[in-house]
């Protein structure tokens, strides 16, 4: 006895199709939503595919483990990039999208920026707002 492994009915005939990226022993009806399996190219594809990623993610983690932490440097940093790259907060606000209000504040150091605005100002101003805890605190000694 042999049964589909999509529907799961009793098939005397069974076709072996691909449904994303898997192989399945299916009755003729179910064959229809799959595509006709080659044994050269699919497993061998998905296979890869799902070997891969296993470094870069052990990767990240160890990237999140290391302690990375707002420079306490923060309002210096914002400020010599905006002046180098010749825009007021106001244009720096446009580019980004965000308030100029909050530009001027974080340049104060009277405001923190989260760390979702912090990265985005790292990518705008092509500058490093997160330095290592132990980097941070070094400075904060001075
Ligand atoms: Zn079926």
């Amino acid at each position: 006895m042999s049964y589909c492994e999509l529907c799961g009915k009793h098939a005397a005939e069974k076709k072996m199709v691909v449904v994303d990226g898997t192989v399945f022993k299916v009755c003729m009806s179910c064959s229809k939503h799959g595509k006709p399996y080659t044994p050269s190219q699919v497993p061998t594809a998905a296979k890869k595919k799902k070997a891969a990623p296993a470094p870069t993610q052990r990767q990240a983690k160890i990237g999140m483990a290391d302690d990375l932490v707002l420079d306490p440097e923060f309002p210096r940093l914002i400020r010599e990039a905006r002046m180098k790259k010749g825009v007021t907060h106001e244009q720096l606000g446009m580019q980004m999208n965000e308030k100029a209000n909050l530009l001027r504040r974080f340049e104060t150091g009277s405001l923190k920026p989260d760390e979702l605005f912090a990265k985005k100002l790292e990518r705008h101003l092509g500058i490093k707002l997160y330095v290592s805890a132990s980097a941070a605190a070094e400075k904060e000694e001075k």
